[in-house]
């Protein structure tokens, strides 16, 4: 008897529940970029640490030109990294770089285009001069106390560059889930191995790697699954204490199809099977409890590289987000179609799709009509899978529908 389908939504909220945070590490700055924050990160001291110029110029006291240009003169010289030494008194003025620190007694910065130097004195020639002016505030960036990034963040160049202008040498960042890699089928060639007949090389297993990798995982080959039940299962028994098991190919009921058997006999329980969804609808769920100790999410895709990176995209990927901390529930990205889908009511279905912007957001357009799942070439260029959900027939152009960005 065919197993009843689950829907998209119901098959995700059952992987989700089983998933337990991968705890976190301190990691070097210069490996931070896209780990995701474990705890916020506060300023404990302010950013910038002390009052600087925003010019090169001259630092003065304003009130010494509140009745229009005056001669100043010249006393100290502050450069960036070399704070004057010596306060201004009135009627003085010191050199200063952009990003050197104020000197005591100056409340505003004079830029070199606005004055002329004569003599060891300067003549402000845009005087008078607010007070604060070209003065960068201690404070100004972060103030002290101030969170810097929250938990949660996936750090960019940008935050990458906050934490360094910290002072910080470690984040502490979410541990990233060791996710372990399988793909099956007799067919599979290795990279480099001759063509010969009937075989097909593998790509599933880099597919899925760079997929868990990007998604912020740390996936690892666990080797290939012959095409027979105790082949399969002792391929698959050392890769269960992973966080993560991605297993692709040998799902579904063929005569040569192991995997489910193999996880069952193995003690992993199953969550679901079958999803109304194309492609991708023979997907397997499961999940290996141990008491006391981390559970392991096993994930059985469709051998299929279209339906196996789809349904990667669609449950192991928010299944990351939440072992590294992150909100699994994306904020939906919404877009035009520019052309009419149709398909068979029951099963959602998720074409491949680029993503242009329009006058009113942006467009989806399919990457191309050959859309079956083994047309791995469809996934190029394709910056989303466009939801189209169980219920509909049919979408016309126009039609505004939520994406999944990939
Ligand atoms: P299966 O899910 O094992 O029934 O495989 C479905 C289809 O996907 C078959 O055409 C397989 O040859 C193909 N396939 C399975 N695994 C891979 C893989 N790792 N790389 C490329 N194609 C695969
Ligand atoms: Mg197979």
């Amino acid at each position: 008897m065919r197993a009843a389908a689950i829907a998209v939504a119901e098959a995700r909220e059952l992987l989700l529940a089983e998933v337990v945070p991968a705890g976190s590490e301190p990691v070097p700055l210069g490996e931070c970029l896209g780990r995701v924050t474990a705890t916020a990160v506060r300023a404990d001291a302010p950013v910038p640490g002390f009052d600087n110029s925003a010019m090169d110029g001259y630092a003065v006291r304003a009130a010494d030109l509140a009745a229009g240009p005056a001669a100043l003169r010249i006393v100290a010289e502050s450069r960036a990294g070399v704070p004057a030494e010596q306060a201004l008194g009135p009627g003085e003025a010191a050199r200063i770089s952009t990003g050197a620190a104020i000197p005591a007694g100056a409340d505003a910065v004079v830029p070199l285009e606005e004055a002329r130097e004569e003599e060891g004195a300067v003549v402000p020639t845009a005087a008078p001069v607010a007070p604060g002016a070209h003065v960068r505030r201690a404070g100004e960036d972060l103030a002290a106390g101030a969170e810097a990034l929250p938990a949660g963040a996936t750090i960019g160049a940008a935050e990458v560059g906050v934490l360094a202008g910290l002072g910080l040498a470690v984040a502490e960042c979410a541990r990233r889930p060791r996710l372990a890699v399988l793909t099956g089928g007799d067919e599979l060639l290795e990279p480099g191995e001759p063509p010969a007949p009937g075989r097909i090389y593998d790509s599933n297993r880099f597919a899925l790697a760079a997929l868990a990798e990007r998604a912020g995982a740390a996936p690892f080959h666990a080797g290939g699954m012959p095409d027979d039940l105790d082949g399969t299962r002792a391929a698959i028994a050392p890769a269960l204490d992973a966080d993560l098991v991605v297993l692709a190919g040998g799902v579904s009921v063929g005569r040569h199809d192991h995997v489910k058997q193999a996880l069952a006999e193995l003690g992993v329980e199953q969550l679901f099977w079958r999803v109304a969804l194309r492609p991708g609808g023979p997907t397997w769920g499961g999940v290996l409890r141990r008491p006391g100790g981390r559970p392991t999410i096993v994930f059985g895709l469709p051998g299929n590289p279209v339906s196996a990176m789809v349904t990667f995209r669609l449950f192991a990927h928010p299944a990351v987000l939440a072992a590294t901390g992150r909100d699994p529930g994306e904020e939906p990205v919404v877009a035009t179609l520019t052309e009419a889908i149709e398909k068979k009511p029951g099963r959602a279905y998720y074409p491949r799709c680029r993503l242009d912007p329009g006058e009113h957001g942006w467009r989806a357009t399919p990457t191309t009509a050959r859309q079956g799942s083994h047309v791995l070439s469809s996934m190029l260029g394709a910056d989303c899978l466009a939801a189209i959900p169980a219920e509909r027939e049919r979408v016309e152009a126009g039609e505004r529908i939520e994406v999944l960005p990939l």
